[in-house]
């Protein structure tokens, strides 16, 4: 029998370098939105932490392999990919399982840039990638008190929860 909710949790880390010509890093994108900031993940694909952990979360829920085992870091096809890619792919899977998303939750830990301009923009990115109403996605965010790689603004981190529950359709 088909559990009927089923919960997931993702974490993702990305290292931030400077994203001028005397560094590795990628243009600063989280959430699908793209923010003016002098640093930038390294990564394999774009380096979108926030739809990563979203979407590690939703493979989580449902048993499936993670990210890194879906989409390898050493496949070209995946480089430079756009993050929602990801997450479009992880909720197909979700629905093909026989679950909807009931809501999830996304904390964002870096020391900068601001991210509050951004946070609606990020909320509906990852809803319509999703395929849900926005209400059900939240994304907050903090820093890390300069304390650590994280606070002296060398990493940026994300955690989401998710919740799903079953529609009957599996
Ligand atoms: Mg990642």
């Amino acid at each position: 029998m088909t559990p009927p909710y089923r919960i997931g949790h993702g974490y993702d880390l990305h290292r931030l370098e400077p994203n001028d010509e005397h560094g590795p890093g990628r243009p600063f994108v989280l959430g699908g939105v793209e923010i003016e900031h002098d640093r930038g993940p390294v990564a394999h694909s774009d380096g979108d932490a926030l739809l990563h952990a979203v979407t590690d979360a939703l493979l989580g829920a449902i048993g499936a392999p993670d990210i890194g085992q879906l989409f390898p870091n050493d496949d070209p096809r995946h480089e430079s990919e756009d993050s929602r890619v990801f997450l479009v792919e992880a909720a197909r899977r979700v629905r093909e399982a026989g679950y909807a998303i009931e809501n999830l939750d996304a904390t964002v830990i870096c020391e900068a840039p601001k991210l509050s301009p951004h946070k609606h923009l990020m909320r509906t990115n990852i809803a319509a990638g999703l395929d849900v109403p926005e209400d059900r996605v939240n994304v907050k965010g903090k820093t890390h008190e300069r304390v650590d790689a994280v606070g002296r603004n060398e990493a940026i981190e994300v955690h989401c929860v998710v919740l799903l529950v079953a529609t009957g359709d599996a």
